[in-house]
């Protein structure tokens, strides 16, 4: 892939053509109360335990978070037996089935479980629709941690739907005890049209008691919405694997935008991107640490873009308290200290 340069040299003289440029960026992104509350689970783990500490899966899906918490210390294993027995074991954002709980009890594993109460919302529906014996129709994404984590919960009740072309093949066993969830991190627009899909084959069916699809994902989206319509270029910082950025990129695409691409950094943007564009947009999913943000925008101001001007379409105060099991040994490890 072609990288450009980084070296910001004499600032550049603008010509009439740059000094119509603008810089639209997006409010809010990033990192959103979930991936916060996961990213601190795991330094918190690292300062009460000492390293290793053990991750199950990708702590947030982005991998310049990943790489940092391995520099300090943490380990990252795709399943339980990659632990050795008595490891402390960190479960990822996205959220487990409780076959992955009762494989770390029977191991002896001491764990710590950084789910998104948001996602533990969702596993808590399942669990209370498969109760009252509904067939479950997850719309999500097949392979993804959290449809995985979340079908764990009543597998025998739950099946997936990835799209409105899924819905002529669902078979259930009593169609008008039929209930839907959705992975949080998905197209609004999208998740729509699929649940007006099902509902004309099941008239009668049921809907979650609250939206699936998170505050931040659906605010992320409006944001970008809002940036995209008279955009020629939206930039998404995310990982390939961050189902809520490459939504970004989707949502920017039908909002209007010209082109819209994600890139994990600067090092990622191409110099052809940036041909004949004078406004461009940037936004970023909701496991991206700013300082990618800031470096797409170093990046673009280097190349004669002006500073980036905010668009803020909602505010965000959501935060979340730390996993109870790390919060009561932090306050053991703090009295120890003390004397
Ligand atoms: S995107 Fe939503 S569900 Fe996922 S971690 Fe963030 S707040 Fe939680």
């Amino acid at each position: 892939m072609a990288g450009m340069s980084t070296d910001l040299g004499t600032p550049p003289v603008l010509s009439p053509d740059e000094a119509e440029r603008a810089v639209l960026l997006a409010a809010p992104r990033g990192y959103c109360a979930g991936v916060d509350r996961a990213v601190i689970t795991v330094e918190k783990a690292l300062e009460t335990y000492g390293a290793p500490v053990y991750v199950r899966k990708q702590i947030v899906h982005n991998k310049h978070v990943v790489q940092t918490l391995s520099d300090r210390g943490a380990v990252f294993v795709e399943e339980l037996d990659e632990v050795p027995a008595g490891q402390t074991v960190v479960f990822s954002a996205h959220g487990v089935s409780p076959q992955v709980h009762a494989d770390a009890a029977e191991r002896g594993l001491k764990t710590i479980d950084a789910t998104c109460p948001l996602v533990t919302k969702v596993h808590h529906e399942a669990k209370r629709f498969a109760a009252d014996d509904y067939d479950i129709l997850l719309i999500g994404h097949e392979g993804h941690e959290e449809v995985e984590g979340t079908s764990g919960e009543a597998p025998e009740r739950i099946q997936l739907v990835q799209g409105p072309d899924d819905v002529e093949n669902i078979v259930v066993r009593d169609p008008d005890k039929v209930a839907w969830l959705s992975q949080t991190t998905l197209s609004v627009d999208e998740t729509l049209e699929t649940v007006e899909a099902i509902r004309v084959r099941f008239p009668n069916l049921l809907d979650p008691p609250s939206d699936d699809i998170c505050y931040a994902t659906q605010n992320r989206q409006l944001a970008v919405k809002e940036i995209s319509a008279d955009a020629d270029l939206v930039i998404v910082v995310g990982s390939g694997n961050s189902s809520n950025s490459v939504r970004l990129v989707e949502v920017a695409l039908e909002a209007g935008a010209k082109a819209s691409y994600r890139v994990d950094d600067a090092s990622e943007m191409r110099e052809e991107w940036l041909e004949g564009v004078d406004r461009v947009a940037v936004t970023s999913g909701a496991s991206v640490p700013e300082d990618l943000v800031e470096g797409v925008l170093a990046l673009l101001a280097e190349r004669g873009y002006p500073d980036a001007r905010a668009v803020q379409s909602a505010e965000e105060s959501l935060i979340f308290a730390l996993p109870p099991e790390l919060r009561r040994d932090m306050r053991t490890a703090a009295a120890a200290a003390q004397g």
